[in-house]
């Protein structure tokens, strides 16, 4: 039955639809037919804006009017993410496994920008990954002391869900002054 309907409307299921939460949050883009199995099973409803497309999925059943927005109709999952503690793994996943004053990926520590012993805190806007020579190259200065240059300004992750919210609707505001 898929491959039919696949065979018949190539260009319909190649679409993506924007879920947002409960609270209308938008949280991620899924394919057209992740977004029928949410619809069908009342997972979620249609969303509609005054420029939401609308496609028609077919079956040998049933039409279904997929929006191109649909809103889950329960539970709020960026209500269960807190902000990670700083520890190595979170640091080195924030920093990509890299470097941030070499971009080295090989023996990599964790470097405080402000050293402690100068009052610097273990916090997400002051930790940051370093490799092992630039950690000691730097020792117990900070970066400028030394020529050294942060590749980003560390500052704590966010949740994939508020990062894609945030994308959205930066591109929504583009799109309308266009
Ligand atoms: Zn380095």
């Amino acid at each position: 039955m898929e491959a039919q309907q696949q065979s018949q409307q190539p260009h319909i299921l190649q679409n993506s639809v924007v879920v947002f939460s409960k609270n209308y949050l938008p949280l991620a883009r899924i394919n057209i037919k992740r977004a029928v199995v949410l619809l069908v099973t009342g997972q979620a409803e249609s969303l509609e804006f005054s420029s939401t497309k609308l496609w028609e999925v077919r079956s040998p059943n049933v039409v279904l009017q997929v929006s191109e927005h649909i809103r889950l109709t329960a539970g709020n999952p960026e209500r269960h993410w807190k902000v990670p503690p700083v520890n190595r793994r979170e640091v080195l996943k924030r920093d990509n496994h890299t470097c941030q004053y070499c971009g080295s990926t090989k023996r990599l520590t964790l470097d405080h920008v402000i050293p402690r012993s100068k009052g610097g805190q273990h916090c997400w806007d002051n930790v940051v990954t370093a490799c092992e020579k630039c950690n000691s190259v730097k020792s117990d200065r900070l970066p400028h002391e030394v020529g050294m240059v942060l590749k980003t300004k560390p500052k704590a992750p966010i949740h994939l869900a508020v990062a894609f919210a945030e994308q959205f609707w930066s591109a929504q505001r583009l799109s309308e002054s266009e």
